[in-house]
């Protein structure tokens, strides 16, 4: 298999190319098709979602709305481009990264948690709790401790926290998503083309498949927690479930 000559899928002209490509193939040599006017469509529809941004009142309820609008424009091309990805149910190894969230996303899963069971509520918390222990023991043995609320701080610390191979909270002992519906973005567009044994800890790099389109929607979904929200943070996920940000 060759990757080479990919074309460059943040570039947002994409859909106006033909992109037919034949190199584009996960590990498995399936070839990786995107039917005609599917990203252009999704960028149009992120791009109405935008432009109305600035002109809505603040309001927790409306960020949620629109996140969840987010995520579905984006899952539609992901099912479609599903095939073509090396990425597969039950191959978690990504579920052991730090996964980058605002607090729009992190206020629309603790939505979906407020509805489970108590039992799984009171596995989860124990197991947020435990994270949160090691992410403060790793941002603390930095000089001056890595800021867990700031990009920078979760780029300084994610190789150590990768290193400690420890599951998502919300992943199951079956490798499953248990919050798949409310997950955050970054789970949702983490697609893959190289043998998913690159995304085990120490192994790989991956190589990742990305399109305009979700790098579109990351933008906006940070544009959603800052203008609904009124929070520019980004940390990872179970670090928004301390008590002082008032979630759970
Ligand atoms: S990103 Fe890697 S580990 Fe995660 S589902 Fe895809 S191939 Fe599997
Ligand atoms: S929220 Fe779900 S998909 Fe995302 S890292 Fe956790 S278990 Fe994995």
């Amino acid at each position: 298999m060759s990757l080479d000559n990919t074309p460059n899928f943040l570039d947002p002209s994409l859909p106006t190319l033909n992109i037919g490509h034949p190199a584009i193939m996960n590990f498995r040599g399936v070839e990786v098709v995107i039917p005609d006017g599917l990203l252009e469509g999704a960028l149009q529809e992120l791009g109405s979602l935008e432009r109305i941004l600035p002109s809505e009142p603040p309001s927790r309820e409306t960020g949620i709305g629109i996140l969840r609008r987010i995520f579905l424009i984006v899952d539609q091309v992901g099912t479609l481009l599903s095939t073509g990805m090396s990425c597969r149910s039950g191959c978690a190894a990504c579920c052991r990264v730090m996964v980058a969230t605002t607090r729009g996303e992190a206020e629309l899963l603790n939505d979906g948690i407020q509805k489970r069971s108590e039992t799984e509520r009171t596995r989860w918390s124990g197991t947020i709790r435990e994270r949160n222990a090691l992410l403060g023991e790793i941002a603390g043995k930095h000089s001056p401790p890595a800021d867990l609320t700031r990009l920078d701080g979760l780029i300084e610390t994610c190789e150590s926290y990768e290193h400690e191979d420890q599951p998502c909270p919300f992943l199951g002992p079956d490798r499953l998503c248990q919050i798949y519906e409310d997950r955050p973005l970054l789970c949702r567009i983490c697609w893959v083309l190289t043998d998913p044994r690159d995304c085990e800890p120490g192994e790989g790099p991956p190589v990742k498949f990305r399109t305009a389109v979700f790098h579109r929607a990351h933008e906006l979904v940070g544009k959603v927690a800052v203008h609904h929200f009124r929070d520019d943070r980004v940390s990872p996920i179970p670090y928004w479930f301390r008590e002082e940000n008032g979630i759970g």
